[in-house]
């Protein structure tokens, strides 16, 4: 066995600063007591449509719950308060927001300009299902911002920039700032999928993107018992009209939207992202730090390491380094295959950003449907999402596997 570290004297000092404002609003906003009874929760509005004062007048507001449900509401106004954002768009998977945004800013002939080591069921959509609707999709090295600048130049139907900060897997940071002030320049919009970050480390609105995707499934929903994803726009017009209308549209029209009881456990979920997320990022940071010297595994990835390859620009992008580490382990595929199906507490599992602790192996697994891609991670790749349990049986945990393989 590996010499124990004592997490509580090598833990960095913690790096976490979650902006002023964000618990409150967390807690608060879009979450006003019931009206009718005073329920301090917004209650689940389990009906599908919504009787009216006349053929021409709605009681509050609301029609039809594809278009519009209150408890929807009390989660898509939440969520937009804690990205910065204008209007938030919830729906019945991060899949469903993905095709939304996509759906109501391209058309046939367009290009999508993607940093690689997207999520893979991303690169499937774009890949495998917008291919088919006539719309191309280049990737660019996302530590390479000259990359875009050539891919926009070459492409003038180059209207989207995909952006994914920290990449998946292998937790590259992007500056937004700068990718999007390049798009910008080419009258391309941008979009940053947040999930990995969650608006508790990162508004990218704030950063100039113009619109923000989430699988609200990961660190928003935080307990692995809800799926659901999320478009939040800010002020962007695109062709003339405001983006936030376009996405309303296809919200309403195609109709993959958030129930009420999903809506209602994301927001539940919500409150808590930021006491969560600094134990996510805390456990993370001891753990990464630990891998480093462990004799059986080469290099980790984790934006918090100051040897992390973009750490300068999480430094400064960032309010914490997240709850993901992702290590090659030294025996190449086959020990990284062993270590994923030893561990106890790290459920092997795809999927993220809950309380529990889960391993995967992200070439066979999350990222399957890249493969003989030049987008394929390294095989001898293991991805943690690590959890809020005590730190140190999370590590021996790890230590155990890893001296499986
Ligand atoms: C999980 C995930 C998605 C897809 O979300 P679903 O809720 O599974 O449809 C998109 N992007 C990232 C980064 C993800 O982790």
């Amino acid at each position: 066995m590996s010499p124990r570290t004592d997490p509580a004297t090598t833990a960095p000092a913690s790096p976490i600063r979650i902006r002023p404002g964000f618990a409150t609003a967390a807690v608060h906003a879009g979450q006003e007591p019931d009206p009718l009874t005073g329920a301090v929760v917004p209650p689940i509005y389990q009906t599908s449509t919504f009787t009216q004062h006349g053929v021409e007048t709605l009681k509050n507001g609301y029609e039809y719950s594809r278009g519009g449900n209150p408890t929807r509401t009390a989660f898509e106004v939440q969520l937009a308060a804690l990205e910065n954002g204008v209007a938030a768009f919830a729906f019945a998977s991060g899949m469903a927001a993905e095709d939304a945004l996509l759906r109501a800013v391209l058309r046939p002939g367009h290009t999508v300009i993607a940093a690689a080591e997207t999520y893979g069921g991303t690169h499937r959509l774009l890949t495998q299902v917008y291919a088919r609707w006539g719309v191309r999709v280049v990737f660019v090295d996302p530590q390479q911002p000259r990359q875009l600048e050539r891919a926009l130049s070459a492409d003038r139907s180059a209207k989207l920039l995909w952006l994914e900060t920290p990449t998946n897997p292998l937790l590259t940071v992007v500056d937004i700032a700068e990718w999007t002030r390049t798009a910008h320049a080419y009258g391309a919009l941008c979009v940053v999928d947040n999930t990995f970050a969650s608006p508790a480390l990162q508004t990218p609105l704030s950063l100039g993107a113009d619109a923000v995707v989430h699988s609200t499934t990961k660190y928003i929903g935080g307990h692995s018992d809800v799926l659901g994803g999320a478009v939040v726009v800010g002020d962007a017009l695109w062709e003339d009209q405001p983006l936030q209308d376009l996405v309303g549209f296809q919200q309403f029209a195609v109709g993959a939207v958030a129930g009420p009881q999903d809506s209602f456990l994301a927001a539940r979920g919500l409150k808590t992202l930021g006491v969560r997320i600094r134990q996510h990022c805390e456990n993370a940071a001891v753990i990464a730090d630990w891998l480093t010297t462990h004799p059986r595994v080469g290099e980790v990835f984790y934006p918090g390491l100051p040897g992390h390859s973009t750490h300068h620009i999480a430094a400064q992008q960032m309010s914490g380094y997240g709850g993901l580490v992702t290590l090659r382990v030294s025996g190449g595929e086959p020990a990284a295959r062993v270590v994923a199906e030893s561990t106890h507490l790290f459920g092997l599992s795809v999927s993220l950003g809950g309380v529990e602790s889960l391993i995967s192996h992200p070439a066979t697994m999350t990222h399957g449907s890249t493969a003989g891609t030049p987008q394929a991670p390294p095989r001898d790749l293991v991805r943690l999402s690590v959890g809020i349990e005590d730190v140190e049986h999370l590590i021996d945990d790890l230590d155990r596997a890893l001296y499986a393989s």
